[in-house]
């Protein structure tokens, strides 16, 4: 029989899970930290959500009250419980975006739509030391990353966040050591500290990995490090901006996720 291959058949008409809107409620909000407000999403529609590794993160759509049209904005899935068909968001509250205001005054029973879900970490099975670093953005995803490592991995993380009361206790089975950065009154991606200790770090001579999130500015620095001074190869670094200073959505176009 003929084919007309101008028409597509019903399956290549499906659309891919991870493109397909769907929508979800706020079951709950619970504040983690000072600037930290965990949101638990539910829906029937999350029943066949393909959540497979730690660190994937979604395209969230939130309403604002000015536009009809939603805002959509990069968020990591901390937890996903499939049975439940829900997932737990942690929103930082930097007070200046209609994601985090959402987040801030969300209740149960408000509507977003969610995207995704994509890329995620995936740990290579040579690699017997990782060193991983972020601000609070990207602790959700660090968070969730270390919660993943199997015993027996050597881990450094170094977590910038706004203050003391921001450093939260994650459990995992890998040998790590937390360095946490309180910025005790500095703003977001003013300081240097994040970046000099990823770029101090000791590198046991083994195999290593790198992952990285944080400012756009303080993710290029520290790309550069590891891409020139320390040569590594570009397979063991992930390097992406999170977000950056006067920019709304912003998107790393050098990133790796
Ligand atoms: C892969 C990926 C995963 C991410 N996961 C998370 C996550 O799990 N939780 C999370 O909170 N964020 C996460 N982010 C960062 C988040 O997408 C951005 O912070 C986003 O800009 C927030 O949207 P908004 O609507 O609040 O602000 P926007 O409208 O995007 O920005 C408004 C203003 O706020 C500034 N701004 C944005 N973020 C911050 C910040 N953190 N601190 C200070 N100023 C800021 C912008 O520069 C801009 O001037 C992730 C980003 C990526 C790329």
């Amino acid at each position: 029989m003929k084919q007309n291959h101008s028409q597509s058949s019903g399956a290549e008409r499906l659309i891919p899970a991870e493109r397909r809107l769907r929508v979800a409620e706020v079951r709950k909000t619970t504040p983690i930290t000072p600037h930290m407000q965990r949101i638990t999403l539910a829906s029937t529609a999350l029943m066949d959500f393909p959540a497979r590794r730690p660190a994937q993160w979604v395209k969230l759509f939130v309403p604002t009250p000015e536009s009809e049209k939603p805002n959509g904005r990069a968020y990591t899935i901390r937890h996903f419980r499939e049975e439940l068909c829900e997932m737990d968001i942690d929103f930082v509250l930097h007070g200046d975006g209609p994601c985090s205001n959402w987040a801030e005054a969300a209740r149960p029973g408000d509507v977003v739509q969610i995207a995704g879900p994509r890329s995620g970490f995936r740990l290579d099975p040579e690699v017997t030391h990782l060193l991983i670093g972020g601000d609070e953005t990207a602790l959700p995803a660090i968070g969730a990353i270390l919660e993943a490592l199997p015993a027996g991995l050597g881990v450094n993380a170094f977590i910038e966040i706004p203050e003391d009361g921001d450093a939260q206790i994650i459990h995992s089975q890998a040998d790590v050591e937390i360095t946490w950065l309180p910025r005790s009154g500095w703003d977001a991606g003013t300081v240097t500290d994040l970046a000099a200790a990823m770029m101090m770090a000791d590198m046991p001579d083994k195999t290593c990995e790198v992952w990285f999130g944080a400012a756009a500015t303080v993710v290029r620095t520290v790309r550069h490090h590891f891409q020139v001074n320390r040569a590594m190869p570009r397979h063991r670094l992930t390097m992406s901006g999170y977000w950056k200073k006067g920019e709304t959505d912003f998107r790393d176009a050098e990133g790796d996720q």
